[in-house]
């Protein structure tokens, strides 16, 4: 897929601001005449809102599609609004909303998407893919491959996070990998980070903001309200405009890149010292599992099972000690660990359900696993 940018390309970051609904036509025009002289590139507010349980507020409907267009009139900005089905895109391109967004609980539903893809197949309204509630790479580009062979090249990705149960510091779990590994699959392909929904609260906006820049991303998503407490929906995460121009101000661009000899030389010399640990760790990582293959031999000789609780803990919780004392995340060498165990469970699969044995063990070295 070849992408056409949503945004000018000379700017960044690319700014899109403004309610989570639309409320009333003076909560509309009151958040976008704030917001007018702060550089943004683009005023959303939700008309249709998918709320997550019946009896919120869900979104003041077409009513709320001439407030928008006043806000264009007014203050010359752009305007963008979420669509659901066919019927919200044909009641947009009514109005003349510049760009259209899909919601995460839309994305999800790839019947949704081709509707809308249907709906907008022929018209040139750039589109902007949120991605899905659950943390599904593939659900994410599915929904943008279904709006690219509708024939519409202007398309951006908004990532806002992942549903998740239980304490969580955020309202939906950035996951930042998967918008990290949408960067690299289109690099053509312009990605916002929504930290409003990431977020679900105002106080770690700041941060989660420079965060988002420091991984590179296009832009922010950031709902803004004139008195967010008394916001119909997600009052929790709304600010005010004023509060929104000084986060913008607080944040540090960092270059993507630099001309400067010295940045350059110190960085090629450490950066090939990680290639060779990089080339060692999955050498090691190869000899370990070489290792498994062996007691998968021996295990499956003496019919044993593959788990072993007691041995795994055990292993777990000596690396566990060993990484704590290196300065290692706690989530990192929980990740590392699952994967280890994982691939090693698997390789030993392998061995016990193929029966065949491929490779001969070639190492006097013993390890229980
Ligand atoms: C929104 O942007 O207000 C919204 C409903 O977002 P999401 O689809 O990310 O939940
Ligand atoms: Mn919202």
């Amino acid at each position: 897929m070849k992408f056409q940018p949503i945004f000018n390309a000379q700017k960044r970051p690319v700014l899109i601001a403004g309610p989570c609904s639309a409320e009333t036509e003076s909560q509309v025009l009151t958040t976008a005449h704030g917001l007018k002289d702060l550089g943004i590139d683009l005023f959303r507010a939700g008309i249709w809102k998918p709320r997550t349980r019946p009896g919120a507020f869900e979104g003041i409907g077409a009513q709320g599609l001439p407030w928008l267009k006043r806000v264009k009139q007014e203050t010359g900005l752009k305007v963008t609004t979420e669509v659901a089905t066919a019927q919200h895109v044909y009641e947009c391109l009514k109005y003349g909303i510049d760009v259209f967004w899909i919601g995460a609980r839309t994305t999800v539903n790839p019947f949704s998407v081709q509707e809308i893809a249907d709906a907008m197949a022929g018209t040139d309204i750039p589109v902007i893919v949120k991605n899905p509630v659950n943390p599904d790479y593939k659900l994410w580009v599915g929904a943008i491959e279904r709006l690219y062979k509708a024939g519409i090249r202007n398309i951006a990705a908004i990532h806002r996070g992942f549903s998740t149960y239980g304490d969580s510091k955020y309202r939906n779990v950035p996951r930042w990998q998967m918008a990290i590994d949408l960067m690299q699959e289109f690099p053509d392909l312009e990605v916002i980070c929504d930290i409003s929904h990431i977020c679900g609260r105002r106080d770690i906006l700041a941060e989660t903001a420079q965060k988002a820049f420091d991984l590179n991303f296009d832009g922010l998503m950031i709902e803004v309200h004139p008195t967010p407490d008394e916001a119909w929906s997600d009052a929790a995460q709304q600010i005010t405009p004023v509060q929104f121009g000084e986060l913008v101000s607080s944040l540090i661009r960092r270059d993507i890149n630099s001309n400067d000899p010295d940045y350059l030389a110190s960085v090629e010399t450490i950066r090939r010292q990680i290639d060779d640990f990089d080339e060692e760790i999955i050498h090691l990582i190869a000899q370990r599992m070489q290792l498994v293959r062996e007691i998968g031999y021996v295990k499956k000789d003496k019919n044993i099972a593959i788990f072993q609780p007691e041995r795994w803990r055990a292993l777990a919780d000596a690396c566990r000690r060993r990484a704590e004392k290196r300065e290692l995340s706690h989530d990192f060498v929980e990740l590392f660990l699952e994967a280890i165990h994982q691939e090693g469970i698997s390789q030993q699969e392998r061995i016990m359900n193929d029966g065949v044995q491929t490779t001969a063990p070639s190492s006097d070295l013993w390890e229980h696993d």
